[in-house]
């Protein structure tokens, strides 16, 4: 896009693509249809031109926060959809047909785990896979097989997927390569730099970082080649093969499916994105000192983090995210703590799910997010009754460990 930094481009991208009375940000758009002077023009819309027709297609404010998306991932054209969900959602069902193989790696947000098993009623073939490691990748291979997906740090977990190797892999198999870049988000690394062809992001996590707005994207990072690609339908299969997948995903999926991103939500997460590579740093930092804080702790059994020289993907993760580390961190307390009682000693974090937020958050893992799965799969996924996830926030750090401290001390082991 251009030849200056993440931020630079990021914030002056408004004013730049055109805005009126010179405003400094995309003004915010709530109409819901839109009207021409012109008839045929009127139709050239409908017809592929590029343009705005009825807000479940898109708004001039969700088209200034899908630019900015596809700036920071470095991609070609990016679509945005109401949640997260709705944006993987939407990749599975409009580039998935009965019959077709999918590998997922098995360490993957609970949701999104869910949806597959939705796939599978409609006759797609899943194999789960660990993908830190990519020779089971490859040997999960179907003649069928159409799409890999992976995330780039697990939740709550932090395992790292092979990311450079599986696009590897994939660009040479000329598999669809979609990587779910949510948890390191496109400061620390664009997936682009693992060779993704579609890069998912939930901007309701830390690209927003506010907490009050929920949103989705889906960007086309421009290397997949889209032309042997067999399940584009024949209406899509025009102009430009760069273009086939978005368009598809537009149609077929925001269109269609209506997941559409309000413009007040846009504009909100838009306003977000502008300080991510600020907040990032802030967040890592403190994740860091609480991470090697919280390992020195005797009522502490174990931190999983990639920051730590201990994590089995340590040196993987320093490779990818220019020597940060994330803001999600897991812990492990002692098996005589009770936990509940632990976490309500707290008195900065927050008790809350979510990620990527300004706030720091913590929940029980197995209390919360995976109590459906039930006792005996969280012990397969080595999921400890014990186990806290921590979402780092960009408080001050000493008041964090602070936090830790206090609540610690009040039990001598
Ligand atoms: C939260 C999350 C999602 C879903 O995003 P929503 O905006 O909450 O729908 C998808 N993938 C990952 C890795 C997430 O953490």
């Amino acid at each position: 896009m251009s030849v200056n930094g993440f931020t630079t481009d990021l914030i002056h991208a408004d004013r730049r693509a055109g805005t009126e009375h010179g405003a400094v940000h995309q003004p915010l758009h709530p109409s819901s249809e839109y009207a021409f002077k012109d008839a045929r023009e009127l139709a050239a819309v409908f017809q592929g031109k590029s343009g705005f027709s009825y807000a479940r297609q898109g708004t001039p404010t969700t088209a200034a926060l899908e630019r900015k998306i596809t700036h920071m991932e470095q991609g070609i054209g990016s679509v945005s959809f109401a949640s997260g969900m709705a944006a993987i959602s939407a990749v599975f069902l409009t580039l998935l047909r009965q019959g077709d193989h999918l590998i997922c790696s098995k360490y993957i947000f609970g949701n999104t785990n869910s949806v597959l098993g939705t796939l599978q009623q409609f006759g797609v073939e899943v194999s789960l896979v660990d993908a830190t490691d990519v020779e089971q990748v490859k040997a999960a291979k179907k003649t069928n097989t159409r799409m890999v997906f992976v995330e780039t740090i697990s939740n709550p977990g932090t395992w790292l997927a092979d990311l450079a190797g599986i696009g590897q892999w994939c660009t040479e198999q000329g598999l669809l390569y979609v990587v779910d870049n949510t948890l390191s988000g496109p400061y620390l690394a664009p997936a682009k730099d693992f060779q993704a062809s579609l890069v998912v992001n939930s901007l309701s996590k830390s690209i927003g970082g506010h907490g009050h707005a929920l949103g989705g994207t889906v960007t086309d990072t421009g290397l997949f080649d889209w032309a042997h690609y067999p399940n584009i339908a024949e209406a899509y299969r025009t102009g430009n093969s760069q273009n086939w997948g978005l368009t598809q995903i537009k149609k077929k999926g925001l269109r269609d499916m209506g997941a559409a991103l309000a413009s007040d939500a846009a504009h909100r997460l838009a306003v977000g994105a502008e300080t991510l590579s600020l907040r990032m740093r802030q967040v890592c930092d403190n994740a860091m000192a609480l991470a090697q804080y919280l390992q020195q702790q005797p009522q502490v059994v174990r931190v999983y983090y990639p920051g730590l020289a201990s994590h089995p993907q340590h040196q993987r993760a320093s490779d990818y995210f220019k020597q940060r580390y994330g803001g999600l961190l897991a812990v492990e307390l002692h098996p005589d703590i009770d936990v509940f009682d632990f976490l309500n000693r707290l008195k900065v974090l927050a008790l809350s799910t979510h990620l990527g937020d300004n706030r720091s958050l913590v929940l029980p893992v197995a209390h919360t997010i995976y109590y459906e799965m039930g006792a005996q799969q969280r012990a397969v996924m080595g999921i400890a009754d014990n186990l806290l996830r921590i979402s780092v926030g960009i408080e001050e750090t000493e008041d964090l460990i602070g936090d830790f401290a206090q609540a610690l001390g009040a039990y001598r082991l």
